[in-house]
C-alpha cells in the first residue's frame, strides 16, 4: 500500500495509473477506520482495478461548536486496517496541504439540505461539498463508494456529481451495523456504558416504523411520533429529528409512497447519532 501526503505526490501517481487504463475506487473517509468503512472498500476492490482512500478529518464540515478537535483519530491503527482490507493507495493529507490557500470561494448547497442534518448543522454540507469537490478533482475516481448510514450525504453527492457533471459512479453502500442493530459509526467511543446500551433502540425504532408502513400506516404524524415517544421512553439522548421524507429527493411526502426514508438523529451526552431506513412502497 502507498501512502500519500502530499497532494501533488498523489496526482502524479493516479495520472500514472490511468495512463496505463487503470480503473480507480475511491473511499473518501475521516477514519477511525470500523466495519462499515471497510465495506466500502470491499466493494470498491471488487469492482475496481485500483482502491484509494482518503483520511481526512475537513475542519470545514464542522460547526463552531461539534466536535473537530475532539473527533476520535488513530491513524497508525487506520494504515494498518486499510492494507488488511486491501486498500491500494491511501491519502492522508493534513489540513494545511488541502487547504493551503485563501478560501476564495463558498460553495454552498442549494438543495436536500434545509432538512435533516442539513437543518442542524448550517453549512455541514457546504462543507462536505468543498472538500469531496476539491478530492474528485486530485483522485480522478471512475467511482465513488459511500455508506448509506449517511443517507443525506448520498443525497447531496449524487446532485454533486449530476449537477457539476463529474464522470463518477456514485455507489451506495448498506449499513453495517453492529450485533444488536447499532450502526457503526466512529461516534460510538463516545457513548457512556449506559448509552452504548439505549443506542440499538434507535435501530429498533426504525424497524418499528418500517413495519407500521408496512402494515398499511400511512400517516406521517402518526409514525414519526409513535417513534418519538419510543426512543423518549428507552433512550436518555435528546431526540434532533424523527423524518420520514423521499429519497433521494428528501421532500415531504404528501402521501407514502415509492421511495422514502425514515431517519433518525438523537443527541448522547458526547455523541450525536445518525440512523436510517430505506424503503420502497408501493399503491
Ligand atoms: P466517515 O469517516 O464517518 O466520514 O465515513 C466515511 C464513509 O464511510 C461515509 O461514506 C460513510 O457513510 C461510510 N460509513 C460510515 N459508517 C458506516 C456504516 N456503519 N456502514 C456503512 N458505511 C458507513
Amino acid at each position: 500500500m502507498d501512502i500519500f501526503t502530499s497532494k501533488m505526490d498523489l496526482q502524479r501517481h493516479v495520472q500514472a495509473l490511468k495512463s496505463v487504463g487503470k480503473t480507480i475506487g475511491f473511499v473518501p473517509t475521516m477514519g477511525f477506520l470500523h466495519e462499515g468503512h471497510l465495506k466500502l472498500v470491499e466493494r470498491s476492490v471488487a469492482e475496481n482495478d485500483i482502491t484509494i482512500m482518503s483520511i481526512f478529518v475537513n475542519p470545514l464540515q464542522f460547526g463552531p461548536n461539534e466536535d473537530y478537535d475532539a473527533y476520535p483519530r488513530n491513524p497508525d491503527k487506520d494504515q494498518v486496517l486499510a492494507k488488511q482490507a486491501g486498500v491500494d493507495v491511501l491519502f492522508m493529507p493534513d489540513s494545511s496541504d488541502m487547504y493551503d490557500q485563501e478560501h476564495a470561494f463558498h460553495i454552498h448547497v442549494l438543495q436536500r439540505t434545509d432538512r435533516l442534518c442539513g437543518k442542524s448543522r448550517p453549512g455541514h454540507f457546504d462543507g462536505v461539498v468543498t472538500i469531496l469537490m476539491k478530492l474528485f478533482h486530485i483522485v480522478g475516481p471512475n467511482r465513488v463508494y459511500f455508506g448509506l448510514k449517511d443517507a443525506q450525504q448520498i443525497s447531496v453527492v449524487d446532485s454533486l456529481i449530476n449537477y457539476f457533471d463529474f464522470p463518477i459512479e456514485l455507489v451506495a453502500v448498506e449499513t453495517v451495523r453492529e450485533q444488536d442493530g447499532l450502526a457503526r459509526s466512529s461516534r460510538n467511543v463516545y457513548l457512556t456504558n449506559l448509552e452504548r446500551k439505549e443506542a440499538p433502540y434507535l435501530y429498533k425504532a426504525l424497524k418499528m416504523g418500517e413495519q407500521q408502513i408496512l402494515q398499511g400506516e400511512r400517516n406521517v404524524e402518526r409514525i414519526t411520533q409513535m417513534i418519538h415517544e419510543y426512543i423518549e421512553k428507552n433512550t436518555s439522548g435528546k431526540i434532533d429529528y424523527i423524518e420520514l421524507l423521499s429519497f433521494p429527493e428528501l421532500r415531504s411526502l404528501s402521501s407514502i409512497q415509492g421511495k422514502v426514508i425514515l431517519a433518525i438523529a438523537v443527541q448522547f451526552t458526547r455523541a450525536r447519532l445518525i440512523d436510517n431506513t430505506i424503503l420502497t412502497v408501493g399503491n
